[in-house]
């Protein structure tokens, strides 16, 4: 990538643009809320916001907070704990690798979340994205950051595109988002383009005409038009496994005692015409629950037992 793509005349006018909007637009969302940003929150936020969505962590978070406080707190929750707490977010193995980061923050690093980006991306569930969004919008270093709203707006902004699935690379849009990034104003130029990819520059249905950064972008009201891109997944019954996951998960969190026998959850799951693809995948799903340690499966008077693991 040309480190010249833009002028430096350009790269300040679309700074400017950005900024500036989102000075008196931004999303108002609740770990944007203190000042200066609090490291705990943006860690629980930015782990949350890997895989759910934002208006979703939005009304999750608070009650979070609330049961666990501090670092301190989460680093000491349960298994059972957390994958209570964590109901509505999806993906339960995120909360499990939240729980053990803060357990490795306190362990080692005197519970002080790290500020240095190398260190950062060694804690359980924090890989390349987690760990600059830390850097940024906790710490205001100056590194970029990339998340798909952020690939999109650049895949769009410095050329034209074909379609919704003409996109920069990911190493692409790393090296832009590095030569784009304006000195000292990480944190708010992240959350702007975020803001602007979610509000605006959506995948199929670009809203180019509201857009603040129209006049800069080569694709602005360029027809972007294609399908959505089914996710390749292993499925049951045209259902992702990680749904079924899900399924089981959130049956064991309404039930009393959080425990369930294996019979059970096959009526609950599949309800009719059950075959013995259906209990196999079932005996696979378990298994597999089991070996992330989400739960545990115990065999009293022949029946399986299936429970939050403690
Ligand atoms: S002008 Fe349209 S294509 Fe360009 S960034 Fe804005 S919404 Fe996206």
């Amino acid at each position: 990538m040309k480190k010249d793509i833009l002028s430096r005349h350009q790269k300040l006018s679309i700074h400017k643009t950005v900024l500036t909007w989102f000075t008196y637009n931004q999303k108002k969302l609740p770990w944007r809320s203190a000042t200066p940003p609090d490291p705990y929150i943006v860690l629980l936020s930015e782990v949350m916001l890997q895989q759910t969505q934002t208006s979703r962590i939005a009304e999750k978070l608070p009650a979070f907070l609330e049961q666990f406080p501090t670092l301190e707190a989460l680093a000491q929750a349960t298994n059972k704990e957390i994958i209570l707490a964590w109901q509505g977010m999806g993906y339960n193995n995120r909360a499990l690798r939240l729980r053990d980061c803060a357990k490795t923050i306190v362990d080692h690093y005197y519970g002080i979340i790290p500020d240095d980006i190398d260190i950062l991306r060694t804690l359980p569930g924090i890989g390349e994205y987690t760990s600059s969004a830390i850097a940024s919008f906790a710490f205001s270093q100056n590194v970029p950051v990339v998340d798909v709203n952020i690939r999109r707006i650049f895949s769009r902004l410095l050329r034209k595109v074909a379609n919704n699935h003409d996109m920069l690379s990911e190493k692409e849009s790393w090296e832009i988002a590095g030569i784009l990034l304006p000195k000292n104003h990480s944190n708010l130029w992240h959350q702007a383009l975020m803001d602007i990819g979610s509000l605006f520059c959506t995948s199929r249905s670009p809203r180019c005409h509201d857009c603040p950064i129209s006049s800069h972008c080569q694709s602005a009201f360029a027809v972007i038009d294609g399908e959505k891109t089914p996710k390749k997944e292993p499925t049951h019954r045209a259902i992702p496994h990680r749904i079924w996951r899900g399924k089981i998960i959130e049956l064991l969190r309404q039930s009393n005692h959080h425990s369930e026998n294996a019979n059970y959850i096959l009526h609950a799951l599949f309800q009719e015409n059950i075959s013995t693809l259906d209990s196999d995948f079932l005996d696979y799903i378990l298994k597999k629950l089991e070996s992330n340690n989400l739960i545990e499966l115990q065999t009293i008077n022949n029946t399986i037992i299936v429970s939050l693991k403690e």
